[in-house]
Formats: C-alpha cells, sequence, structure tokens
C-alpha cells in the first residue's frame, strides 16, 4: 500500500519555530569564528551532561515513559537540566513524544518518516502548526502527571529564560567564545541528536523485535544519544529504563539510571529481559490507523485523546 504524504499547504506555518531554529542555527554558525579549543571542550561537557541527564534520562525514560521514579524534589531538579537543553516547554515535549508512541508511524505521528520523509520526521515538522498543540486542553490530557506540578508549568512558560541562564556564567568563565559554544553550539547539536531520534531511527538500521512502527536501531544515534539511538528496542517496550539490550548496545543512560538507583536515588526501576524472551504480545505497538479512514495528519485527536484519558 503506497503512504499517504503529508500534505504541507493544508498546515500553517508556525512562526515562532521556524524563527526560534533559524536563531539558534544562525548563532552555531556565528560561534565558528569564536573557536577555541577551551570553548570547544565547554561546549563537549555541557553536551555531554546536559544531554544525556536532562533530555534522555529525565524528558524521556522518567518524564515521558516513567521507566523508574525518583523522589518528587529530584525530579525537579532533573527536570530543570532538563530545560537547559532549550528544547522548549517540557509539558509539550513530554505530551508531543506520547502522541509519537501511541500513534507511531501512522498519521497521526506527530513527526513520521514514512509519511513526511526523513527531514519531515528530523525538523521540518516543527515548522508547522499541530492541531493538538494550539489547544492545551487537548494535548494536557495525555500529561495528567505532569499538569497537576505547578513547578513543570513554571518550566514551561520560562524555558527559554532557563536554558540562557547559564550564559552570565559563562561569560564570567571564558568570555563570549564561551557563550556561542557553550549555549548556541552547544544547543544546536543538541536538538540536532534529539532529532536523529524521530528521523534516522526510524528509516535506517537493524531491528531486534517486529514492531509496526518503522523503528529502527543505529548505532551512532546511540553514541551520541546516551544509548537513544536502541529506538527499535524502546519502542518494542516503551516503558523499560533500558534501551541497549544486546551485549554490544552500550547505553550510557542506562548506566546512569543503575547508578542513580545504586545511591538510592532511583527506585522501581522496569528492569530489561532478555530480548529472546519477549513474547509477541508483549511488545507495543501503536494504534492502528489505515491511510483510508483519515484523510490527514491532523484529525481525530480528539477522539483519540477521550480513548486515551480512560487509560491513562
Ligand atoms: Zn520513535
Ligand atoms: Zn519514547
Amino acid at each position: 500500500m503506497k503512504n499517504k504524504t503529508i500534505d504541507t499547504k493544508a498546515l500553517k506555518p508556525h512562526w515562532g519555530n521556524i524563527i526560534g531554529i533559524a536563531v539558534i542555527h544562525i548563532l552555531a554558525i556565528a560561534a565558528i569564528p569564536f573557536f577555541t579549543w577551551k570553548a570547544f571542550a565547554v561546549c563537549m561537557f555541557l553536551f555531554f551532561v546536559i544531554s544525556p541527564i536532562g533530555v534522555t534520562l529525565t524528558y524521556h525514560r522518567l518524564l515521558s515513559h516513567r521507566a523508574f521514579k525518583v523522589p518528587q524534589w529530584f525530579e525537579y531538579v532533573l527536570a530543570t537540566f532538563g530545560a537547559l537543553s532549550g528544547q522548549g516547554p517540557v509539558l509539550l515535549w513530554v505530551a508531543e513524544h506520547r502522541l509519537h508512541h501511541r500513534f507511531s508511524d501512522s498519521q497521526k505521528d506527530p513527526h513520521s518518516a514514512r509519511h513526511g520523509g526523513f527531514w519531515w520526521s528530523h525538523v521540518t515538522h516543527l515548522f508547522y502548526h499541530k492541531e493538538f498543540e494550539d489547544d492545551q486542553k487537548l494535548w494536557g490530557r495525555y500529561i495528567p502527571d505532569l499538569t497537576c506540578h505547578s513547578y513543570y508549568h513554571f518550566l514551561s512558560k520560562w524555558n527559554f529564560a532557563v536554558a540562557l541562564s547559564i550564559a552570565p556564567v559563562l561569560f564570567l568563565m571564558g568570555g563570549w567564545s564561551f557563550v556561542m559554544w557553550g549555549l548556541f553550539m552547544r544547543i544546536a547539536l543538541m536538538l540536532h541528536v534529539t532529532w536523529f531520534v524521530n528521523s534516522a531511527t526510524h528509516r535506517w538500521g537493524y531491528r531486534n523485535f517486529d514492531t509496526k512502527d518503522d523503528s529502527s536501531n543505529v548505532w551512532w544515534v546511540a553514541l551520541l544519544g546516551a544509548g537513544e539511538g536502541w529506538h527499535n528496542n524502546h519502542h518494542a517496550q516503551s516503558n523499560c529504563a533500558a534501551h541497549g539490550r544486546m551485549w554490544w548496545e552500550f547505553d550510557l543512560t542506562w548506566q546512569l539510571i543503575k547508578g542513580l538507583e545504586f545511591v538510592g536515588l532511583a527506585y522501581d526501576v522496569k528492569r530489561p529481559v532478555p530480548v529472546k524472551q519477549v513474547k509477541a504480545q508483549e511488545i507495543d505497538n501503536a494504534v492502528e490507523v489505515t491511510t483510508d479512514q483519515y484523510g490527514n495528519q491532523f484529525i481525530d485527536y480528539q477522539e483519540e485523546i477521550e480513548l486515551l484519558a480512560n487509560v491513562v
């Protein structure tokens, strides 16, 4: 069956995202003449601290999938780290990701490579308004466990201020070269690594599990994204705290979670079982949506959210 492609002419441009993404890329390019080895080291250090802890461990495995638990005060600390990533409001991040799993690679997936192509899944889906995005009541139904915390509303509202808050510290430490590389270049690189999890790992690589979506395992995304590249494993069992499941699938974030568990800061950790012991009926799959039934990508969220409200 030929996949129906997304008609972007029918969608409204999201100027806030377009301008924000353009500005961060212009500033990342502008950082190049400011290169020093020290600034590069600061960029890499912050990248490999904020990306694994803030984005993959916290936004993804803890808040989106509840693959483990931490004390509430510590969850707030971790979420603040996540806000340093500059990846937009945490509430929307988590809601959109839960939507991605529920409708993965169907027409209602917010960023399916199957229907929109590589660049759509990587970044251009952000250039358009999604129907659910404009109504917090709609997407808020996906995240009742987060909307009840006023701190997450605060972090969502002020996410860019939090992301920029380390600029004065960087400036005092090393002037403009530290700001340009430690902030803007680092945020741009982190965005692309997160976006590769939506694009490359739904397009290339190998599969351990026969999921109905196109999720796949890509080693270089796993290395850059602290284990997130083992994405087929993740889609197959989305609330498992470990994404690497074979001996060669190194998963830095899983090691960090085990470290937190060891010192008593993480508990109820959803542990992996060997791949061969996972039965077909234990594999998570998205809601089936046929291309014949739905005319375009962004209809009927309301109906599905009503359904989901009875599940979460
Ligand atoms: Zn995915
Ligand atoms: Zn996920």
